[in-house]
């Protein structure tokens, strides 16, 4: 299971990224440019809106029906060829797989970019079994030769610039430093093409599965997944339960919407349609075809009324853009293979209580209920997750100097209802600050307030005036 730091680890880890002005400086960069894109791809689509709302109640029909989809599904793979496997939790996921792959006596994994798959730490799984797993994503497989975790369910290297990469290759290939992304992408893809043509055993992840065909749908840009699932002779594909949709015809709200979102593309490079192994005629394809289905905390979420939207997640990794806290710490901060708003509520689910302050890392401004192209109301469900977790048996245990600052935000609730009291001490804060003001805003804040202004500026409080409709009528 993948690790999760303790919330003193958080608080140290968020605190280290946001000290680091380059991180920031990359995040912000690559965030704003998704941004944009999408924006921009919105804009000359005008049914954007219809299609997500169709996507919106297809998903929330499924998970309503989760049971009956998955039925359907297994048997559907099952008579196709495909051979099945509903795993409870993340270890019996990749013993599975493993067990498998030494059973055909694998020496080369290939992988194509899965989210699922670093949920159960398949990669050490591997290692640990002694059999090589190379991640064929670009981005995968830059972090994997760094030896990190992904930092964005969609770009894994968001956190890299391509003078990192170009350092990189130069440190474990040994050629000469370039920093131009023509030049390393063909030298990843040389590399990629050989371990492509000596894999005999491939996994990927699976974006839908389509219950009433049994098809299985990989949507990416750089090929990999295609090559993971057809050109070793074992190839598995592991799904979450929640990936399963009733209908063929259904998946193309989703193909109109998850690309503008994810990566602001109208439709991404690659999209197949899966239909077990290969068949008597067929030219290429795997000799066999495994399907792992994933609990590991999904059940759990479908049984909670608030959390079960959750399920509704197509891993756009939209709400990571949008989102203040993630723009500025990134994702490893979260030690969660999940990071941002949709991860600080899966993370608790499926890695347990070490994640539950994850929850509180946020501002809850909304932007990610916005943007989300299923609907999600991430800041209803993440306010829930904070009342379960304070309300639960063993509450958090926080380091002291967000304890201090939780108890700061408590007492100011309190004094926030007399009215009076908040103008007064409006006008008084106005008047001790107004010598510290530079251009509006405070630089530095005295005493206690000073961590407001160690990353930020603050503006100069203003004296109150009182709405128009306390006021005495004149
Ligand atoms: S919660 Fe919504 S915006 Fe975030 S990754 Fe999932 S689908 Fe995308």
């Amino acid at each position: 299971m993948a690790e999760i730091p303790k919330a003193r680890d958080f608080f140290e880890s968020s605190s280290a990224a946001l000290a680091d002005h380059e991180l920031r400086r990359k995040l912000e960069s690559a965030s704003a440019r998704h941004l944009d894109h999408f924006a921009q791809v919105k804009a000359e689509f005008p049914p954007y809106d219809d299609e997500r709302d169709a996507a919106h109640r297809i998903k929330t029909n499924a998970i309503a029906h989760l049971d009956e989809l998955l039925i359907q599904l297994t048997s559907k793979l099952e008579e196709r060829g495909c051979k099945v496997f509903f795993a409870e939790d993340a270890k019996q996921a990749s013993d599975y797989i493993v067990a498998l792959a030494k059973s055909k006596g694998a020496k080369n994994v290939v992988k194509g970019k899965s989210m699922t798959t670093e949920e159960i730490d398949l990669n050490d799984a591997f290692a640990k079994a002694g059999i090589d797993a190379i991640e064929t994503d670009l981005g995968e497989y830059i972090v994997q030769l760094r030896g990190e975790r992904p930092s964005h369910i969609i770009t894994p290297a968001i956190h890299l610039s391509k003078e990192d990469i170009g350092q990189l290759f130069t440190e474990k290939f040994g050629i000469e430093y370039t920093a131009e992304p023509e030049k390393l992408t063909a030298e990843a893809r040389s590399r990629l093409r050989a371990i492509f043509l000596a894999a005999d055993f491939g996994v990927t992840g699976v974006n839908f599965a389509i219950a009433e065909t049994a098809t299985l749908i990989v949507v990416e840009n750089e090929g990999n997944g295609r090559l993971s699932s057809t050109m070793p002779e074992t190839f598995v594909a592991v799904m979450g339960i929640e990936k399963v949709i009733p209908r063929l015809e259904d998946v193309s709200h989703f193909l109109e919407i998850l690309a503008r979102t994810a990566t602001g593309q109208k439709l991404t490079t690659y999209t197949s349609f899966i239909t077990g192994p290969r068949r008597e005629g067929d030219l290429d394809g795997p000799a066999e075809m495994h399907v792992v289905i994933l609990d590991n905390g999904r059940s759990s979420m479908l049984a909670d009324p608030v959390l079960r939207e959750a399920l509704n997640c197509i891993r756009c990794g939209a709400c990571l853009n949008v989102c203040p806290i993630y723009r500025r710490i990134g994702g490893h901060a979260y030690g969660s293979v999940y990071p941002g708003p949709i991860g600080s509520i899966v993370s608790p689910n499926l890695f347990g209580s070490a994640a539950g302050y994850l929850p509180f890392a946020s501002t809850l401004c909304g932007a990610c209920k916005d943007i989300c192209p299923v609907k999600i109301d991430i800041p209803r469900i993440l306010l829930h997750l904070r009342w379960k977790e304070s309300t639960g048996k063993h509450p958090l245990k926080w380091p002291r100097k967000i304890e201090r600052a939780r108890r700061g935000a408590r007492r100011f609730a309190k004094t926030a209802r007399f009215p009076r009291t908040i103008r007064a001490l409006g006008k008084f804060a106005a008047m001790v600050l107004k010598p510290f003001a530079h251009n509006g805003y405070l630089r530095r804040m005295p005493g206690p307030f000073g961590n407001w202004t160690t990353y930020r500026d603050f503006p100069r409080p203003r004296p109150h005036k009182r709405p128009e409709t306390e006021r005495p009528p004149s």
